[in-house]
């Protein structure tokens, strides 16, 4: 297990003027631990959307429940197709009918088939299935020819889907539409989930002024406030909005004593550069464990991170991780999605899953200076031969928001890459995904 006072250690190999964006989200990774099973709640249906499931979903059933049929047709024994031979053909009678929720009654002989439509239960006896189109029908007799026709075909075994006792959905799976739709297609109604991640947040600045206050010259509106808010609900865990902090020692020392003792996480914006105030670094270090990186990532090079705790000093108390994130907005973005966000899954309890990365040809050229990982802001299309095409928002400055919402895609380029030609493949992460 991993005792306190770490943190700055962790990085001791690394250049301290220039921490690699993979080398700060692995030591992330080492910290952001699950906080184990044991708050957990229980969540109707309804309410699973978005929730980490805390146990295995064992599935109470056989989905479907009995073999039944693929498609509209007729439903037979598929020993005949061998009597008849490869090229031969087969006459049946129909005996009846098969309907989804009306099963034919009895057993069909031999020399007989069934009328079945799409999801009926196969009739005792019959294994295959003929599509409708396939046969020639007259009266209560139908023929068709064997060729290309297998035994066993167009049918949906019992369990096929799921079967009985097998896991349906695993721990740490964050629910989704479809898992809605396949826990109620076993008859569950109510899910074990892991409680959500509290993750308390504030702006630290003099010059930052509330939405609805005056601006004075000087002062800026605090935007990162309301983006990390926003944040945070997509990522389904509970924001705890502890404001705007002063850039003085009581006002912070009191919005992280409140923020660690109410949440799991604490996140603040701003204050954690070279220039700031000696007292941040003094003052978070009495109250807990906190490293201050130079990340070598743009936007988003300071960073202080580390473990709070909300007694006299560290490791007294009710203790919370902490990400100090840099002040400008798109920073706040971007350390926000490649460093905070991973640990936030793994501390809800979700199963790691890699980020979809695509290729694109880049339409113009890209000034990036190697040592770095940047995340630029593009704008991705696919052209008429299917290939991705991205094109920059142009002004790639940390403080200019308006860059991220024009976007539709991060161009993430890695810490070696170079200056790119237009006409070069580089990697997009898209903002939007579909389900
Ligand atoms: P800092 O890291 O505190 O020096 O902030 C860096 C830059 O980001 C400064 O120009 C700040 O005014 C700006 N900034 C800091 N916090 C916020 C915020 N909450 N909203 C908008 N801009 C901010
Ligand atoms: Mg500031």
């Amino acid at each position: 297990m991993n005792t306190p006072r770490h943190f700055s250690s962790c990085v001791a190999e690394y250049d301290p003027n220039a921490l690699p964006v993979s080398a700060a989200q692995d030591i992330v990774r080492q910290w952001a631990l699950p906080r184990g099973s044991v708050e957990v709640e229980r969540v109707r249906l309804f309410d699973a959307l978005d929730r980490v499931l805390a146990k295995d979903v064992i599935s109470p059933i056989n989905v479907p429940s009995h073999d039944n049929s693929a498609m509209d047709g007729y439903a037979f024994d598929g020993a005949v197709l061998a009597d008849a031979g490869l090229e031969g053909r087969v006459q049946l009678t129909v005996a009846g009918k098969a309907l989804a929720g009306q099963p034919f009654e009895g057993r069909p002989l031999a020399a007989q088939c069934v009328r079945i439509m799409t999801g009926a239960l196969l009739p005792p006896g019959c294994d295959t299935v003929i599509a409708q189109e396939l046969v020639q029908r007259a009266g209560d007799m139908v023929a068709f020819g064997t060729a290309g026709i297998g035994r066993g075909v167009n049918r949906r075994l019992a369990g096929e889907d799921l079967a009985e006792g097998q896991p349906a959905l695993r721990a740490g799976r964050i629910v989704r539409a479809s898992d809605i739709g396949l826990l109620a297609s076993l008859g569950i109604a109510e899910v074990t989930v892991q409680r959500r991640l509290r993750v308390a947040f504030f702006s630290t600045g003099d010059e930052l002024r509330s939405v609805g206050e005056t601006l004075e010259p000087g002062s800026i509106y605090d935007s990162n406030r309301y983006t990390l808010y926003a944040m945070l609900r997509r990522m389904n865990v509970e924001p705890v909005d502890l404001g705007i902090v002063r850039d003085d020692r009581a006002s912070l020392e009191e919005a992280l004593r409140r923020a660690t003792r109410e949440a799991d996480v604490v996140i603040s914006s701003g204050g954690v550069s070279v220039g700031d105030a000696d007292f941040t670094r003094d003052l978070m270090n009495t109250l807990g464990d906190v490293a201050f990186w130079k990340i070598a990532m743009r936007p988003g090079r300071p960073l202080a991170f580390g473990r709070l705790w909300s007694g006299a000093r560290a490791g007294e108390g009710e203790s919370a991780l902490f990400f100090g994130l840099p002040g400008n907005p798109v920073a706040v973005m971007a350390t926000f999605y490649f460093i905070v966000r991973e640990a936030l899954l793994a501390m809800s309890g979700a199963a790691r899953h890699a980020l979809p990365m695509v290729s694109a040809i880049s339409t113009n050229p890209l000034s990036k200076r190697a040592g770095r990982t940047e995340f630029q802001r593009g704008i991705a299309e696919r052209d008429k031969a299917g290939r991705w095409r991205v094109v920059t928002t142009g002004p790639q400055g940390s403080g200019v928001l308006s860059s991220m919402s024009e976007a539709n895609c991060f161009i993430v380029l890695e810490h070696e890459a170079g200056d790119i030609d237009a006409g070069d493949s580089v990697d997009i992460l898209p903002f939007d995904g579909l389900i």
